[in-house]
């Protein structure tokens, strides 16, 4: 099966936990990672009176399975868990997402795992990246993902050069 998943972080060199987690996920068993999207600067979302939030890091990456998608949920759990999370006395922030956005054109409706990803198609953060590694595919029930692309603003949204060591 090939699947998308998107990768985010914006705590602790972003860059740094997205770099970590390619390597992880380039060992996930039964798998292939075959294709890795720019890394995206993208504006966190907040509310008018809360504290402002550190910019994330996004990109999606392209992965050939063997694995069922639940089997993968407990992969991209396990790499979040051990190279995503920092861990401290007062609080475990969490400093690495990992979403499959689609296993296939699949639609899997229960309640530990939703696909496609249900704010797939509201994110410019996940559409952009998506698009960049995926321009021809559809999204099942959303239609050809060129078309959303082209109707996704770039709102809050930056792609970096390959290298982002600094952001
Ligand atoms: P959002 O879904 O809005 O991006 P989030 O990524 O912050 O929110 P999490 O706290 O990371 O949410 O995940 C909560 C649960 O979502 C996970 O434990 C998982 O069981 C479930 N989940 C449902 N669909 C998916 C999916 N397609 N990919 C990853 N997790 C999913
Ligand atoms: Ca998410
Ligand atoms: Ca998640």
């Amino acid at each position: 099966m090939i699947t998308y998943i998107g990768l985010g972080s914006n705590l602790y060199q972003p860059a740094q936990q997205l770099k970590m987690a390619l390597e992880g996920i380039a060992r996930i068993p039964q798998s292939e990672l075959l294709k890795v999207s720019s890394f995206y600067q993208s504006k966190a979302l907040t509310l008018a009176d809360s504290k402002a939030q550190n910019d994330y890091i996004n990109a999606v990456v392209m992965l050939q399975t063997d694995l069922t998608a639940i089997q993968l949920l407990s992969e991209l759990q396990a790499i979040e868990d051990q190279q995503g999370r920092i861990r401290t006395e007062k609080w475990s922030a969490r400093t690495l997402d990992l979403d499959i956005l689609l296993f296939g054109e699949q639609i899997i409706a229960t309640n530990s795992l939703q696909v496609p990803h249900t704010q797939l198609a509201f994110r410019n953060f996940v559409i952009h990246p998506l698009f960049e590694i995926a321009g021809d595919i559809n999204i099942p029930g959303q239609g050809a993902l060129a078309t959303l692309a082209g109707q996704t603003d770039w709102s809050g949204l930056n792609k970096l050069q390959r290298d982002c060591s600094h952001a």
